[in-house]
């Protein structure tokens, strides 16, 4: 609900500091906070544009969330990364809305990015016992993903599917909130039910 509400006030602000208030939230999140099998979707239409950020719990993916040592690992990682930046595998999109990707990014991010706890954690027990759950600490990661589609008629855009489920197992709900033209929004999508209806 904070997040919501969150968002309600970020769609009130020009859209390019929208967009760096997206890039700063990746940076400053709280990764312990996110839940194991639930994906979220921020969504925005502004003009001819719409701007997806998509944020997934590494588990959902690849299965594990610890940060990857093996050639194994990391080739499922890169591959996810690859997966999740190419928007036409992900989302399918009207026709008569003339959508053509503007952007599209993935990455994976590490409990390490979350920069002052991990120092604190450095000075307790010193470098190289940081290793994750060897001795009690829960490690986290996430795929956030960023999309930006430009519309040549934004107004036909009436749905969209969302193809997540079908290139990964691990997750069970994907939770959109959305800010449209005429309102504000929000919906869950399961593997049953996968397309999101703007209208
Ligand atoms: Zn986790």
């Amino acid at each position: 609900m904070l997040k919501f509400k969150k968002l309600l006030w970020i769609a009130t602000i020009p859209l390019t500091t929208l967009h760096a208030g997206f890039a700063q939230s990746q940076e400053t999140r709280q990764l312990e906070s996110h839940e194991h099998g639930a994906v979220e979707v921020n969504l925005v239409v502004d003009g001819s544009m719409m701007f997806i950020e998509l944020e997934s719990p590494a588990i959902n993916i690849v299965g594990f969330e610890y940060t990857p040592e093996s050639v194994e690992d990391k080739d499922a990682v890169a591959k996810a990364e690859a997966l999740l930046a190419s928007a036409s595998e992900m989302f399918s999109l009207p026709q008569r809305a003339a959508c053509e990707i503007h952007t599209a990014s993935a990455k994976w991010v590490g409990d390490d990015d979350s920069g002052e706890k991990h120092d604190e954690h450095e000075k307790e027990h010193g470098h190289d016992e940081h290793e994750g759950e060897e001795h009690g600490k829960v490690v986290h990661s996430e795929f956030i993903a960023n999309y930006e589609f430009r519309c040549g008629d934004i107004g036909s855009l009436d749905k969209m599917n969302v193809h997540f489920f079908e290139h990964f197992g691990g997750a069970e709900e994907i939770r959109v909130q959305m800010v449209l033209p005429s309102k504000q929004t929000a919906l869950e999508l399961t593997a049953q039910s996968s397309v999101i209806v703007f209208q």
